[in-house]
Order: structure tokens, then sequence, then C-alpha cells
């Protein structure tokens, strides 16, 4: 069922035997697994249906290193959480991260890929996208002929966009329906408390000041790395680790790719297109790189760039935009290039819908987008900021460090993409002084482990010093290699179920 929390009654005592805070990817994951069973649930979530700016403020915080916008801007408080904003692509995370690499310091996790692999294929039906490959077989499918990169230096990775990204929407109505899950709207999970080493109880405000316990014989942190980390903080829970380690992926514009076949880049790299599926086509740095050259795991992707006033980039924008159910700033004038740019759109439109395939039009420059892995860093953390959100609660300060060893790892992939793309005469790479910027993916800050002093959590997720805690999302990934997150943790989420149900 579905409740809001404002229809209760101030001060109201509620009891279960589980408690999700935050119904995200990964509380939703979570949940799903007690939709039938006599484990009785409470999901908290802070925002409500839909997205509503009042409850924007309560993601903000203090940044250094990042932008303080990409609080706000990457991170949702609504059910469905920031999948209510992502762009939905799923890649399993690759078997070297789980490995210690002796280059990279507090690498490795507690176990290796194959404890995952069940987990990620019921991740892969939560998502909708069972039985997808992330290899060349993509290209393979649609007709498209492989380029014969060097499988020593690059191997080419897929990430399937999933049809239906919003986990809110999709499973809303099972989650109304289900009798052993509540969800709880407009409750937002202010402090955790412990007695004795022991979980007890969840103290839960409303936008409107009601307040309200939840008590529970297990409790799960879902909020996401920042708020996890902000939440045990606030309530003086965990260790030393708690917080610490926090990562993202360093992304940036690093290299131009000058080519004068522009269209035979776009038919290998661009979008494909099935059955509201996508696939991006992705180069890889090959671990025996990664190990020769001692740097991390790197992704990089070629993106056209057909200029501001192009209708291809309004149509981005407004699609964006409506995405992310924000009206596009300036619709007047985004619909106007549009409308002037119609007959170099048609071709466009008519090549994705005929042949499933993105656009092949002239771009006006193109650059090599590089996405990588940060080393686990104990100095790269949140804390907390001496301002208080409406609750009084201390938001969060997020202090983003990068090493040289990631700015490096960026500097490999580029070389070895120009001295491919130079071999297979796909364009000239040279690496230009670019911005970084993070990529929204929070993670880190209650890390995995089985050693208490470089962990936050046990191999389970259990918050250490804390029975029935446990931390569930991204903040759990020791390292978190290039991978886009979300699949990973959603398939964390599954095991965490399996365990508390055992
Ligand atoms: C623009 C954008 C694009 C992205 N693209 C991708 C992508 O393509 N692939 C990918 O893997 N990842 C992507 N991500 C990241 C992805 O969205 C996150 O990894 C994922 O949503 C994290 O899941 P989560 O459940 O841990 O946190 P969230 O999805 O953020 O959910 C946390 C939930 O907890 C609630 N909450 C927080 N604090 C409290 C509290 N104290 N009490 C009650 N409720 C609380 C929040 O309201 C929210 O609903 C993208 C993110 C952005 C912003």
């Amino acid at each position: 069922m579905i409740e809001d929390l404002r229809r209760l009654e101030d001060g109201a005592e509620l009891e279960t035997d589980v408690c999700v805070v935050g119904a995200g990817a990964a509380g939703i994951a979570l949940a799903r697994e007690f939709l039938a069973g006599d484990t009785r649930v409470i999901l908290l979530e802070s925002g409500g249906l839909r997205s509503d700016r009042a409850e924007e403020a309560l993601n903000e915080g203090e940044a250094a290193g990042m932008s303080a916008d990409s609080l706000t801007e990457g991170r949702e408080r609504v059910l469905g959480g920031t999948t209510a904003l992502w762009a939905g692509q799923c890649l399993p995370a690759e078997p070297s991260v789980f490995e210690p690499r002796d280059w990279v310091a507090h690498s490795g996790w507690p176990f290796d890929e194959r404890e995952l692999e069940p987990f990620y294929r019921r991740a892969e039906a939560l998502f909708r996208i069972e039985g997808e490959v992330y290899d060349e077989r993509v290209w393979d499918s649609f007709g498209v002929e492989r380029p014969a990169v060097d499988p020593s230096r690059l191997v080419h990775r897929f990430t399937v966009w999933c049809p239906h990204p919003q986990l809110g929407r999709l499973y809303r109505k099972e989650l109304e329906r289900s009798a052993a899950v509540r969800v709880l709207l407009h409750a937002t999970a202010t402090r955790v408390r412990a007695t004795s080493g022991r979980f007890e109880a969840v103290t839960v405000r409303g936008p409107d000041g009601r307040t309200a316990t939840v008590r529970a014989r297990r409790c799960v942190l879902a909020g996401g790395a920042i708020e996890n980390a902000r939440l045990l903080l606030a309530s003086g829970l965990g260790n030393d680790v708690v917080g610490r380690y926090f990562q993202d992926h360093p992304n940036s514009h690093s290299a131009t790719v000058e080519t004068d076949r522009p269209a035979r880049l776009q038919e290998i790299y661009g979008l494909l297109y099935r059955r509201g599926v996508r696939y991006l086509p992705r180069l890889v740095l090959a671990p025996e790189l990664q190990r020769s050259h001692q740097v991390l795991g790197c992704a990089a992707y070629p993106v056209f760039h057909f200029g501001d006033e192009s209708a291809i980039e309004a149509s981005r924008r407004v699609y964006r935009a409506l995405r992310g159910r924000r009206r596009p700033e300036s619709l007047g004038r985004e619909l106007g290039l549009i409308a002037r740019g119609a007959p170099r759109l048609a071709p466009v439109v008519y090549r994705r819908v005929v042949h499933r395939r993105a656009a092949r039009v002239r771009p006006e420059r193109v650059t090599l987008q590089t996405h990588a892995e940060q080393a686990p860093n104990p100095d790269s953390r949140v804390t907390l900021s001496q301002r208080r959100d409406e609750f009084g609660e201390p938001l969060p300060k997020v202090d983003w460090r990068l090493t040289d060893l990631d700015r490096r790892t960026a500097e490999v992939m580029v070389e070895t993409v120009a001295a491919e793309f130079g071999r297979l005469g796909l364009g000239e790479v040279r690496a230009q002084p670019a911005q970084v910027s993070d990529a929204f993916h929070q993670m880190g800050t209650t890390r995995m482990g089985s050693d208490p002093a470089t962990s936050a959590t046990d191999p389970d997720g259990q918050v250490r010093e804390v029975a029935g805690l446990y931390a569930a999302g991204a903040s759990l990934f020791p390292a978190a290699g290039y991978v886009n997150p979300t699949l990973t943790l959603a398939a964390l989420a599954i095991r965490l179920g399996d365990h508390l149900k055992s």
C-alpha cells in the first residue's frame, strides 16, 4: 500500500519487521523482494508521487571539488528516487574490479564477481532487460562490422538503456497492491537510533512538521551514498570509515577527434535502438593495459556535436528536460530552432525509426568523452556541514578529491584511443585541456569489506558496530570501476533481500 505521512496522526508509533529508508533504485529493488511474503516492510520516502521543488531543498549541501549544484541536479526526492532523472544505462561491473589490484590502494571487493552473477540476472529482470548482452554481439545483431581494435589494449562494452527508467512509475501499482510493503510518502528519516550496539528505531519528519517513529527488527538505509553517510554521521552511528572513500566518475571531453569521414565513426559508435531499448558502444581500457600502465578502469566514446543552434541539439535539450519532468528553458526558441531545422531533422527521424540507428548528419565537431574510475581515497569524503536543513539537521558537506592516478588514467585512455584510431584510420585524436565534472554517480561512503579498519559495513552491508542496521546502494562499493553503478547496486540490494529473508 502507499500512504502519506501527512495522513497519519502526529507522533504516530509504527512497528514493522524491516524499515527501508529511501524508495529509489536500491529501496525499490529491495522492497520488491518482500511484496508477497509474511515479512512486513515500511518503505520511507522523503518525496511524493511527483517531483516537487519543495523537496529539492533537502538535497542541498556544501561541496568542494565538484559543483554544489550536483547535489540537487544529481539527486531526486520522489517515489523512484534519482531514477526520475537517470538515463537508464545498465552494464555489469567488470570482473577485474572485484580483485585487489596491487597498483590501486584500497582496491578489491570482499567477494568476486561470481557472488553477484545470479543477482545481476534478477536486477536485469527488475529493469526489464533480461537476455541482453553487453559486448560486440550487439553490433553483430544490427549488422555493424566490428572495428578491429587490439583487444590487449581496448575492448568494447555496450551500455543497455532500460526501456522504463523511472522505477517509481514502473512499480507504483505493485507497491499499491502489496499488503506486506507499506510505502510512506513525504516521510523523511532524520535520525536513526540504536541502543547497546543494536538498531532500535528511525525518527521521521513530514513537511508539515509532523513526526513519527518507526521501530523495526532491521533497518536498511537506501537514501543514496551522500544521504546514507549524512544520516549515520548525524545519528553518531558507525565507525570512522563512514563518509570516507567517496567516489564518482570523473567525466571530461578529454580530446578532439579530427576526421573527414565522420559518418564512419557515427556508423560504429552511434546509438542503436530496438524495442524501446538503446545501446551505446564504448571503448574500454583492457585489463592487461590497466596492469601494464598501472592505471584504473576507463571508458570513452566519440560525441558528435551539431552546434547549439541546430535542430538536433534543440530537440535533445527538449527531450532531456521532458525526461526530467522540467519545462525546457526558452521552449519557444527551442521549438523555433526545431521548426527551422526540420528538413535536416527529417532524415534523422527516418534513420532512427526505420533503421533504428542514430543520426548520420555531418557533425560540427567530434570530441572524445572519457568516463573514468577514480581510486578509492579515504580523504575524499562526506562530512556534516554547519548549515542545517528545514528539520534542523546538518546538511552534508562533500569533498570530492581526485588523485594523480585518476588524472593519469584519462590521459592513458586518450593516448590509447589515439593510437588505435590512427592505426585503423578512424580519425586523429588530440588531447585537449578540459574541465572534469562528476557524473552524478555518488559511490563509496559506507564501503563493504572484511577489515573494520577500512570498511564501514561488513560483506553483507551491515553497518559496523550497529547490529540490525544495513546500508544499500552504491555507498557499499569498495572500488567503483568505470561502470555506471545502478545495475550493480540493484543486484546488491536484491542480494541483501535474500540475506534479510534468511
Ligand atoms: C542525470 C542523471 C543520469 C544518470 N544516468 C545513469 C545511468 O545511465 N546509469 C546509471 O547506472 N546511473 C545513472 N545515474 C545514477 C543513478 O540515478 C543512481 O545511481 C541511482 O538512482 C541510485 O539509486 P539509490 O536508490 O541509491 O538512490 P536514489 O535513486 O537517489 O534514491 C534515494 C531515495 O531515497 C530518498 N531519501 C533520501 N534521503 C531520505 C531520508 N532521509 N528519508 C527518506 N527518504 C530519503 C530520496 O528521496 C530518494 O527517493 C544518473 C543520475 C543522474 C542524476
